[in-house]
């Protein structure tokens, strides 16, 4: 079979389908290369029971017509093979901080008002926090499609302002602040560490409108493969690539685990950062460059519950939950006594009995340092120690939706259980981070690795270069593929979709 192609990418998850599939859309020939026997990345769906599980893809946002997703979805050809659902707009996410429950409605005007309705005293500190957010994507010109310099720096897109500095200069009220926050499990958020931007974009792009993909989010990765096809790409799964071969700061081949070898005119990596240079032989990049990359923090990683319901004994409930013990809604720094403090969670609807759910995903957070002892697979089976661990951990969670949602554990019939392994296994995510590298505004533009490298048809993209989530992976794939394409004229394309 020809392994010669114009174009080799690496990692078939959303960043790796999205710039095959633009890149494939001017012509380029394409070839995805990706190393678990599945593509899709964190579009994965598993089935159980019958039922369909997402595992890194639960609501997007702005697909609303005319909105920036929905005009990248219909360029990708995604808009008229894939069905969405649109989430409760009166409530598309339910926080509920301690006792006291909180709507989000879709929409700014909508958004503020119900704000305004829990909160009337903080009419200021909520008009304040509507205009911050949107000043920042009104700001960007990617989500904005405004006609940008070619030689722009991306990273220079996002402002270094701390989240905790802009939310504490907008009000001293601590329970608006709690609710503000509620969502930080969208981004892993730290405080001192997380930049207001990765908060505002996230919140600006689901209050734009918020849905999620009918069926599961596979869907989208089926779609997509079809699209890379009917383009003339292709799409290998259980190709690891292990090795990159270069000569004179130029890649000439991706070598795989399975000893194919793949040629091409440029190559751009999916993957994690740290593993993308790893590839490569030492000395082709520079040691200060490396010893950044390895330096730089991973966001933290995930500890979900997946639950298959008893037919009719627990309610669907149409909006995503923010459920946090206390005010301290910051998920992803706890002590070992505090775990879970706050969790995501999502139902879906049994069709045949509307009103009830089938099934429901709790997320949490999880440091790999707690799982890191069963890294070796071998070990993992051994003795049962990880699965009672994992039993332990979902017993945790199971009490705390107790609290809040009285009969779920007896709706429960069966349920199983992922950790930061889980991923690090599937999707190659180093400590199982589910965003990938953290953003910290402290260290200014230095969280932020360029899209191109000293290998002059070498790339780097995907959530840990810029903004993670679906838009943010989608605005990284735009600036990846524009290193090929004239960037205003693929913003003008998009944008008259
Ligand atoms: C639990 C969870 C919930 C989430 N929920 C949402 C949500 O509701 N909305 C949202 O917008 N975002 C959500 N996200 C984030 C979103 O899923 C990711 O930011 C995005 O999908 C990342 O896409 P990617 O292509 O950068 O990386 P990935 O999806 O990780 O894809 C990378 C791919 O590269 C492959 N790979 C790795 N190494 C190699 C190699 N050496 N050779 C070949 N292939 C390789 C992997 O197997 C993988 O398929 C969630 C994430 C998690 C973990």
């Amino acid at each position: 079979m020809d392994r010669k192609f114009d174009i080799v990418i690496i990692g078939s998850g959303f960043g790796g389908l999205m710039c095959a599939s633009v890149l494939g859309k001017h012509g380029f020939k394409v070839a995805l290369l990706e190393m678990a026997e599945s593509y899709g990345g964190n579009l994965q769906n598993f089935v159980r029971d019958g039922l369909v599980f997402n595992t890194g893809l639960h609501y997007i946002g702005a697909l609303e017509e005319g909105q920036v997703l929905n005009k990248i979805f219909k360029y990708l050809g995604l808009m008229d093979r894939v069905e969405f659902e649109k989430l409760d707009p009166e409530c598309f996410d339910r926080i509920i901080i301690a006792d006291r429950t909180y709507c989000c409605a879709s929409g700014f005007e909508n958004y503020a008002q119900r704000l305004l309705s829990y909160f009337p005293e903080e009419q200021e500190a909520i008009n304040n926090y509507m205009s911050l957010i949107k000043d920042v994507w009104a700001k960007n010109p990617f989500l904005n499609f405004r006609e940008i310099d070619p030689n722009f720096d991306y990273s220079m897109s996002f402002s270094n302002t701390g989240l905790m500095d802009a939310i504490n200069s907008i009000t001293s009220n601590e329970e608006l602040k709690a609710v503000l926050l509620s969502n930080n499990g969208l981004y892993a958020g730290v405080p001192g560490r997380t930049p207001f931007y990765v908060h505002a974009l996230i919140n600006c792009l689901f209050i734009q409108s918020a849905f999620n993909v009918k069926g599961g989010s596979a869907h989208l990765a089926d779609a997509f493969v079809s699209i890379i096809k009917e383009q003339g790409g292709s799409v290998f799964t259980g190709k690891k690539v292990q090795a990159i071969k270069s000569k004179d700061l130029k890649a000439i081949s991706a070598l795989t685990a399975d000893g194919d070898e793949f040629f091409a005119e440029a190559f751009y990596s999916t993957i994690h950062p740290a593993e993308a240079i790893k590839l490569f032989d030492k000395g082709v990049f520079r040691k200060p460059f490396v010893q950044r990359i390895e330096k730089m923090a991973n966001t933290i990683g995930s500890f979900v519950l997946y639950v298959t319901l008893r037919k009719g004994e627990f309610a669907h409930i149409k909006s995503n939950i923010y459920y946090s013990k206390s005010q301290d809604v910051w998920g992803a720094v706890y002590k070992p006594e505090e775990w879970p403090k706050s969790v995501m969670m999502y139902t879906t609807e049994d069709k045949g009995l509307p009103g009830f759910a089938e099934s429901a995903t709790i997320i949490t957070f999880m440091h790999y340092s707690e799982v890191a002892q069963w890294e070796d697979k071998q070990k993992r089976r051994q003795d049962g120690s990880y699965e009672a661990f994992k039993e332990e951990r979902s017993a945790g969670l199971f009490a705390m939706i107790e609290e809040r949602f009285k009969g779920f554990k007896a709706a429960s019939a069966s349920w199983l259980s992922s950790t930061p392994l889980t991923y690090f296994d599937y999707t190659g995510s180093p400590e199982g981070s589910m965003y990938g590298l953290a953003k910290d505004y402290k260290s200014g533009f230095g969280s932020y690795l360029p899209v191109t490298t000293r290998v002059s048809n070498f790339f780097m993209t995907g959530q840990s270069v810029g903004v993670h989530g679906v838009m943010g992976v989608a605005m990284n794939s735009i600036v990846a593929a524009s290193k090929l394409l004239n960037i205003n004229e693929l913003l003008k394309e998009i944008e008259g979709s």
